[in-house]
Order: C-alpha cells, then structure tokens, then sequence
C-alpha cells in the first residue's frame, strides 16, 4: 500500500500551475494572482474630508465657541473654487475635497447652525483634524498584492480603486466530471433489480465548483470500451483534468481500467487508508485524470485527499491543503490496527474552553453517505488502537 502523503506528492506533483491569462477585475473573484499589482493611481485620489462638517483654519478657533460665515457649501463629487480665508467656514460633506486654505473640518455635532448663513463652533481642533491625505492608502507605485493572492471581494475593491482593471491570474481548472457503471440509473424513475441512482457525480461536480473548477458533465458512461473511450478522448481534449467515479478498484472487472491502461499513463494505487483505498492517477495526452473510487464516501474522501490538492495547484492556490487542527475526541475513536489510516468522518466544533472538540459520524462505511454528508471534518486516526475518550486527534476541515 502507498503512503497517502506519498500518493498525495505524486499526484500534485504531475499537476502544475495553469499558465496565466488576463481578465477584467470583475471576473477575477477567487482566482488566484499571477503577477504583481502596482498601483498606477493614488487612493484618495484628492484630500477629502472625513466627516460631515464644516472646513476652517484651525488657528480660528483657539478661542473657540467662535461664530463663524459660511461662505460656501461643498458636496461629495463636486468642489469650490473659494480659498477659503482667515474667519470663514466652509460646510462640507464626507468625502467632498478639502477647500484651498482650509486645514480641519470641525464636525457637525461639534457645531449650531445660526441663522442661514453663520455657524457657531463649540471648541477648538488641532491642524489636520478629521482631513485624509491624499494617497492616504495607496501612493502610485506601491505593490499592493504579490503572485499568490486570492482575489477575494476585498482584493477586487482595492482594484477598483487603483484602476487596475485587468489582472494576470491562473484561471479556473476546467474539468470533465463523469461516472462509470452499468447499474447507475438517473432518470428518476423506479429502479429494476440490480440498479442504483447516480449520486456520486452530482457530489463531485459541487466539490469542484466548491473547488473553484468550471465543471463540464460527461455523464453517466456505461460499461462499454467504445463508449468510455470516446468520451475520454473528447474529455481530455476539451478540458484542464478529468475526474472519473467507479471501476478503480482491485480485482474489478471494468472497462475503466482497461481503457485507461491502453489510452493514458496511469499509476494504480493501493493507498493505506480507510475509506477510498482504490485510487489510480494518471494523464491522457497530458491531461491529468483522476479515478476515484465508487463507494460513495470513498469518492469524498478521495476528492478531498487527492484531487482537491492537486486542482488547487493548478490554479496557483498557495495553501493546498484544508485548514486542520488538533481537536479532543468526546466520545473517543475506536478502531483496530490494520496498516492503514482511518479517516474518520465527524462533526468538529469550537466549544467554550476554545478548544475544538470531534464527533465520529453514526456510520462510517463507505457505502454510507447520508451520515457522512452532515460531517464537517475528517479526523486522522493513525493505525493502532485508535483515539481514547478526552484524547487529541488531527482533524481535517471540509470547509474553508
Ligand atoms: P466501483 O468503484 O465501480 O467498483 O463501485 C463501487 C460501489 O460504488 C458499487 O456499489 C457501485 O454501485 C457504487 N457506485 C459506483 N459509481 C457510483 C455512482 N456514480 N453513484 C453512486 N454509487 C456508485
Ligand atoms: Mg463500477
């Protein structure tokens, strides 16, 4: 049997970053950067106000209260011409550019309106108070984001900013989902002896959008050399990665492992782990293919240990693996030794005494998804005599 970090440093090793393109900013939400952005701009573009107020020289109101003209008013957007002198005031709305002369804005709250035309200022500022620089965030020339930087919303604003409207990334991996065998049924009606639905690659194709891939669906292929064949074939030359369900397992009769062992380059793997032991990976004219097993759960955990890595590669992700921590067992995680890890499905919460604590799901055969879909991480059970009760574990996230 391989060791799963083995079979994980093989498999992400054959799948390289995607050479980059250029997209428009807005399309590159949760794409990975490729290149370094400068910053061409200055953000603020001009000196503003932060507040809502009035714009004053700050030497006037030493003695402040102090009544002062409103000579002008200033909204966000627009701006004065007026340079404002010795004794006047300026009312001034958030974000609307500092007047010429003006060195603070006093804020509304700070002040009475007299009149129409005088406003009276209950006490002093310091210079500068409640004004943004110009380029207070970004100076032109600044390196705002290095190669490796998730576009997350944030990220897209600052773009925005900047005027960066087209950024080098990796683009999403495209990739063909599609499951194999004779008893998979998926037109929703009753089920003649010996028939299955098809549920795995529906599971998958949201496992690599949740991923970042654009999936494309192959379907369900029965078991026919021809049929399968083609269909890789047309998979392989329209997409990124391949991922297949079924026929991967030892002793299978299945024309997955004899297509693929005469079309691709393929590596069968017995990897020491418990569930998704079966795993081949391997490339059709370059193009990697992952073959997870069938069973349900294997095909999870399988996408989670091996594909999910490897894909996050290719779209330049920096961190490849899930967030894990080490979590106490509740209840404990039972098991006997038999050369393999168990990756156990469970429930993992942060409770009161900021500890993350972990649950086993009900059921942990392979064949048993409704039990592991409500898991939200995997614990690492090494092979022995498993975790006692109140012990530590290594668990892997599901999400984030
Ligand atoms: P295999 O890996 O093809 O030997 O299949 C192992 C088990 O998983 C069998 O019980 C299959 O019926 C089941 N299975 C295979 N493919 C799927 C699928 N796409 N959806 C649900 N179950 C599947
Ligand atoms: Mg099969």
């Amino acid at each position: 049997m391989t060791p799963l970090e083995d079979a994980q440093s093989f498999v992400i090793g054959a799948c390289p970053p995607l050479p980059p393109v250029t997209v428009g900013f807005e399309q590159a939400e949760g794409l990975v950067l490729a290149a370094e952005v400068v910053a061409a701009e200055q953000v603020p573009p001009f000196e503003n106000t932060a507040v809502d107020g009035y714009a004053v020289i700050a030497a006037d109101l030493v003695s402040a209260p102090i009544e002062l003209p409103v000579v002008d008013e200033v909204a966000a957007g627009s701006a004065t011409d007026r340079v404002l002198q010795r004794g006047e005031a300026i009312r001034i709305m958030t974000g609307a550019p500092m007047p010429a002369g003006a060195d603070a804005v006093v804020m509304v709250e700070e002040t009475e309106r007299v009149g129409s035309d005088r406003v009276l200022v209950k006490s002093p500022v310091p210079v500068g108070a409640a004004v943004r620089p110009a380029g207070d965030d970004v100076q032109p020339g600044d390196v705002l984001f290095t190669p490796g930087t998730i576009i997350r919303p944030a990220v897209v604003g600052v773009l925005a900013s900047v005027n960066a409207r087209e950024v080098s990334v990796h683009p999403r991996a495209r990739v063909a989902v599609l499951s194999t065998g004779d008893e998979l049924v998926e037109d929703g009606g009753p089920l003649a002896p010996g028939q299955i639905r098809e549920s795995n690659r529906r599971m998958l194709a949201g496992l690599l959008r949740d991923t970042g891939c654009d999936v494309v669906d192959f379907g369900t292929v029965r078991d026919d050399e021809a049929a399968l064949e083609a269909v890789l074939r047309r998979a392989a030359g329209e997409c990124d990665a391949i991922v297949t369900s079924g026929g991967v397992s030892m002793g299978d009769y299945d024309v997955v492992k004899a297509v693929l062992g005469r079309i691709a380059d393929m590596r069968w793997m017995q990897i020491a782990i418990k569930p998704a032991k079966p795993f081949a990976f391997g490339t059709i004219d370059g193009t990697p293919i992952f073959g997870l097993p069938g069973n349900p759960v294997s095909s999870l955990v399988s996408f989670e240990m091996l594909a999910r890595p490897a894909l996050r590669r290719m779209m330049g992700h920096p961190r490849l693996a899930r967030p894990s921590h080490v979590a106490i067992a509740d209840d404990g995680l039972p098991r006997r030794p038999d050369g393999k890890v168990h990756l156990v499905r469970a429930m993992a919460t942060f409770e009161d005494d900021g500890r993350c604590h972990v649950r086993g799901a009900r059921a942990q055969g392979s064949h048993q998804l409704a039990a592991t879909a409500l898991s939200n991480a995997i614990a690492v059970v090494p092979d022995g005599d498993g975790i006692p009760a109140g012990a530590e574990v290594a668990v892997v996230m599901l999400e984030g």
